[in-house]
């Protein structure tokens, strides 16, 4: 039995839910800020509407490095405070989700003795700063170590490495837990609904104007709420234009891209750190029978849902990530798939794409609009809950703490480890590299939806039932992630999960094939991106 099922298919009840009342909150943008926000705000048992102009997670949210990160990288910029931030909250989503947590060690490569010790006293400190628990603290290796554990390194390039853990998640799914676990708790979520105009009361803002943005949809809703909070990630500057025409300008959008591979071609067994061409850090992930590499960071002029990705973007993370590894060269043609994001940053005059601080900030508009902007995957909930303290200080409102830090995301009650979850998994029939996937996916709840059958007929169903997908790209890119992580991008999936989801979604036949040719076109664009148009 699933729990907190999100079906989001019967869109004029949809439509008619968000005109029914007047909300204590509106929020604008269902990546994992506004989907944060509405999490906290309905678990304090606020009322709360959330509208998405797409597919929930289909903005910055699904295309992040999947890294939860401890903190590290922040005390180099000597910002105690955000180190100690981003240790508790990888601590709390490693309870509330485990499976969108999973446990990723880290080699920092050191070319020196003198740069090798410097890691070594940096992170010491870190593990005090941030608590971190014994067992999760570093390791240090020598070369010898280092040849066993990851052969495929040029370990002779260098004096040894320093190894301590990260998390890894899956930004889409995580998005999804989040809107999954607001609704559960009462918010009227709804995707494919885009804020066109803001609602004002006097001079002050109170609600917006949204429009059904499927295909040949005509329905909209007028949205009332006592505050409106702006969460449209690389659009927040749009929707801020909505409230003042004459506002500044804010963000700083920059791109960086990812490129995969599979793990036989990069048979790495923990992330590896390297310095790119330029100096800056890169990695390289395992994830199940796949790796990849990240990432790129250069300005970006405008929003955009797919960003392109250039050769010179291709070529810089394969010639940095080159000499690190005994291989031969890495080729246009290794790569199975890729993605290419926007970090929507608070501008920062005169400074280099990676000198931009990745800290949030609220700003409260002229009329009232709360927008948020900046910040990171791994601090959504902290940021979400100075949100929801905003809100009420401006409503003059008192309530408990939310229990966001308590109540598990859907997938992750646990009642057994992530081996003994794989293991029963087996037991179903999964392969070794299956169980991997679906447990990480799918967490706790992968014993509830494969009973029966397994594969993407299944998954799409679960998708369109529980998870709010609408379309095909939504289950083929952000829930079940084989766009990015399947032999082929894929596509081999598609007509399984068509023939699955039409049925749920009364698709036409045209329609069916009209969703599995977008699929096909996005991936040709892809490939053609990747200089590999003929692969289709
Ligand atoms: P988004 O996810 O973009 O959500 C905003 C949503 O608003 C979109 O879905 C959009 O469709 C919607 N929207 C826009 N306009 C409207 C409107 N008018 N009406 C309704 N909806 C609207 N963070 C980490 O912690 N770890 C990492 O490893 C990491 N790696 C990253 C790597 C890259 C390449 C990038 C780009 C980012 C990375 N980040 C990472 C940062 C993290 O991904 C972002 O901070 C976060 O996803 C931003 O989420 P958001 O909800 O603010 O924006």
């Amino acid at each position: 039995m699933i729990q907190s099922a999100l079906d989001l298919r019967d869109r004029r009840a949809g439509f008619a839910a968000l005109e029914a009342e007047t909300f204590d909150l509106l929020v604008i943008g269902g990546g994992i800020t506004g989907t944060g926000v509405a999490r906290d705000a309905a678990l304090r048992g606020l009322r709360v509407a959330l509208v998405e102009a797409n597919d929930l997670g289909s903005g910055t949210s699904s295309r992040s490095s999947k890294l939860i990160h401890g903190g590290i990288r922040y005390l180099a910029q000597g910002d105690l405070g955000v180190v100690r931030q981003a240790a508790n909250e990888r601590r709390i989503l490693r309870r509330i989700a485990p499976h969108l947590a999973l446990t990723n060690p880290m080699v920092v490569l050191a070319k020196s003795k003198v740069g090798l010790k410097g890691f070594q006293a940096a992170i010491w400190s870190y593990e005090k700063l941030g608590h971190v628990d014994k067992h999760e603290r570093h390791e240090n290796w020598d070369l010898d170590h280092l040849k066993e554990e990851e052969p495929a390194v040029r370990a002779e390039d260098f004096a040894g490495a320093v190894v301590y853990p990260e998390y890894l998640t899956e930004d889409g799914r995580l998005v999804v837990a989040n809107a999954r676990s607001a609704a559960a708790a009462g918010a009227v979520v709804m995707s494919y609904a885009a804020a066109r105009r803001l609602i004002f009361e006097g001079e002050r803002v109170s609600g917006a104007e949204v429009e059904g943005t499927l295909p040949g949809e005509t329905q909209g809703s007028r949205v009332r709420a006592k505050v409106t909070v702006n969460a449209a990630g690389p659009w927040v500057d749009a929707v801020r234009l909505l409230e003042d025409p004459g506002a500044d300008r804010r963000l700083q959008l920059t791109k960086g891209i990812h490129l995969v591979f599979h793990r036989e071609r990069l048979p790495v067994s923990r992330t590896i750190i390297m310095n790119a061409v330029d100096k800056r850090g890169i990695f390289a992930v395992p994830r199940g029978r796949f790796v990849y590499l990240g990432t790129t960071d250069t300005f970006y002029p405008e929003p955009s849902y797919w960003p392109e990705i250039t050769p010179d973007d291709v070529r810089y993370l394969l010639d940095s990530a080159e000499p690190y590894f005994r291989l031969g060269r890495l080729k246009e043609t290794d790569i199975i798939s890729a993605w290419a994001g926007l970090r929507p940053l608070i501008g920062e005059e005169g400074k280099k794409p990676s000198e931009i601080s990745r800290k949030d900030e609220i700003m409260e508009g002229p009329a009232g609009l709360l927008s948020i902007a900046g910040g990171k995957l791994t601090s959504f909930r902290s940021m979400a809950e100075q949100v929801v303290d905003r809100y009420e200080k401006m409503v003059g409102h008192k309530s408990e703490p939310s229990p966001t830090d308590e109540q598990p995301l859907p997938g992750g009650d646990f009642d057994l480890s992530m081996e003994a979850l794989r293991s029963r998994l087996g037991s179903l029939g999964f392969s070794p590299d299956d169980a991997w996937r679906a447990a990480q996916l799918y967490g706790r709840e992968a014993l509830d939806i494969f009973v029966e059958d397994r594969g993407p007929a299944a998954e799409a169903r679960h998708a369109v039932l529980s998870e709010g997908a609408l379309t095909l790209e939504d289950y083929w890119v952000r829930r079940s992630a084989r766009a990015r992580f399947d032999d082929n991008g894929g596509v081999g999936a598609l007509e399984e999960a068509a023939a699955s989801m039409g049925v749920l979604l009364s698709w036409s036949e045209a329609e069916r094939r009209r969703q599995i040719e977008g699929c096909l076109s996005r991936r040709g664009r892809e490939l053609q991106a990747l200089g590999l148009a003929e692969g289709l």
